[in-house]
């Protein structure tokens, strides 16, 4: 795996200023796969000047430019998806099927739609006798998690460049080789120097610094809650704009009626991809008195395919495995029924979870309310839909879930009262242009789309 040495800085990859260095290690079988450096105040600030040196020249030509460089950035990233794929692999454990299509594959589509919606979207409109300017806010400060590593970067990246925002990226510690891989692809696919900047390191360290810089005007974050809300505070200290995409606890909704081998196989699925490591995932299903000890006994069977090492991967990291154990043994100590798997390890090597299966789990329970992030799914039971809309949106997170009735228009007028910023019905296709994100405290603002490219976006009236 190639790791470069430097940052992505002006066009170019400079030496980082200190000496400090992050190891890479595939959770899969715990080898180091490379090595990149820990950057500091001091790489962020060569990072954020560069950006704002560049801002002029990328946001004034037209915007049709800026599409054209995008569809460029598409090309080199499907160009290049069998390294990206084996590059996710190696530092986050996907099995590598699920690396092609999913980790390899998305990035791509996401950076085409945004190729598209620079050229078409409306950057300037009258509204009576006023011209109202769609202007880029500025230089970004991007701050990326390791469970979609690619995806999370180029769903900030792609709008912001659509807005005419220049970028600087502090990507997650872990999976920093993606992001590397990334900056190349900016490179070769001919952007301007300076437009996107990398900056790998620590969270409280890079990331801490970017987030309170003052050459930064948005800080766009993806992770958890808790430093979420820190990053809150510090850019609304600075009247800083903010979008948080965080934590999320969502449910799988099955009403009386619907198709209950598809929606818990789905929903099994659903929980099962990427470990179990997707801030979407319906990890809460929720399931009628009647047709409960069905579900349950379909959800053992759908789960027990998720062979660790074949079907499922690991956890990113010793951390999350614990995390995720912990998780599991407060479960079982709350009285949570064990179906399948348990806090053992699977495998001898590897940051492997058994994927689990919990069934009489109540709302009030900490694994009903907190968010795991590994291949967990709890089952719980309600007694009518009145008590399915109440426990569905009776946790402090809102970012998606799904409902599955006997016909659209029901599980519609379900996902209406819904408090969640997504909601898929009876198995609806996911979409690219759909915006993303979370009510209460899942986050502020949306990703994806033409919402996604309104968060860079500020406005100006003129009046004539
Ligand atoms: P995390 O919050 O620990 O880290 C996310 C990013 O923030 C990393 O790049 C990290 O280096 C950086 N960071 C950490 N401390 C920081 C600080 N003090 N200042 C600035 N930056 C800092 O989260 P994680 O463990 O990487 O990711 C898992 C969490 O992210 C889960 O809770 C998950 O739900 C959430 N997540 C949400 C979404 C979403 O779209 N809503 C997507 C993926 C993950």
């Amino acid at each position: 795996m190639k790791a470069h040495d430097g940052m992505y800085i002006g066009g170019e990859w400079r030496p980082a200023r200190g000496r400090d260095t992050i190891t890479v290690v595939n959770p899969a079988d715990e080898r180091v796969v490379g090595q990149v450096p820990a950057g500091g105040a001091g790489d962020v600030d060569d990072a954020v000047r560069a950006a704002r040196a560049a801002l002029p020249g990328w946001a004034a030509p037209p915007p049709a430019e800026r599409a054209a460089r995008i569809a460029a950035l598409r090309d080199v990233l499907a160009a290049r998806q069998d390294e990206i794929a084996e590059t996710v692999t190696a530092e986050l454990g996907s099995p590598l099927p699920f690396s092609r299509s999913v980790h390899a594959a998305l990035p791509v589509a996401v950076a085409g739609s945004y190729a598209e919606l620079a050229a078409s979207h409306t950057f300037e409109e009258t509204l009576g006798n006023s011209t109202v300017l769609h202007e880029p806010v500025g230089v970004v400060g991007a701050i990326t998690p390791w469970n979609y590593p690619l995806h999370q970067i180029v769903a900030k990246v792609a709008p912001a460049l659509a807005a005419g925002c220049a970028v600087v990226l502090k990507p997650a510690e872990d999976t920093p080789l993606t992001a590397q891989l990334f900056a190349e692809a900016v490179h070769e696919a001919g952007l301007p120097a300076g437009v996107f900047n990398l900056v790998t390191g620590l969270g409280p360290v890079a990331g801490q610094a970017l987030a309170e810089h003052e050459g930064v005007d948005l800080v766009s974050f993806t992770g958890s809650t808790a430093v979420g809300a820190r990053i809150g505070a510090v850019a609304s200290a600075a009247v800083k704009r903010v979008a948080l995409e965080l934590g999320g606890k969502s449910a799988n909704v099955i009403l009386p009626g619907a198709d209950l081998a598809r929606a818990v196989h789905v929903g099994v699925a659903n929980v099962m991809a990427n470990s179990g490591q997707t801030c979407s995932a319906w990890t809460r299903m929720l399931v009628d008195a009647e047709r409960y000890e069905e579900a349950v006994a379909l959800a053992a069977t759908a789960l027990a395919k998720y062979v660790p090492g074949e079907r499922i991967g690991p956890v990113v990291s010793a951390k999350q495995r614990a995390r995720v154990r912990g998780y599991i043994e407060k479960g079982v100590e709350e009285g949570a029924r064990l179906v399948v798997g348990g806090p053992e390890a699977p495998m001898e090597r590897g940051y492997y979870v058994s994927p689990t299966l919990f069934a009489d789990v109540t709302p009030d329970m900490t694994i009903a309310q907190e968010e795991i992030f590994g291949p967990v799914l709890c089952v719980l039971r309600y007694e009518d839909v009145e008590d399915a809309l109440r426990i569905a949106n009776g946790t402090v997170y809102g970012l998606a879930g799904a409902v599955w009735a006997a016909d659209d228009a029901e599980a519609v007028a379900f996902a209406r009262r819904m408090d969640t910023g997504q909601v898929d019905i009876n198995g609806g296709r996911f979409n690219p242009l759909a915006p993303f994100g979370g009510y209460k405290r899942s986050g502020v603002g949306r990703e994806l789309g033409p919402h996604g490219l309104a968060e860079y976006l500020q406005t100006k009236s003129l009046q004539l």
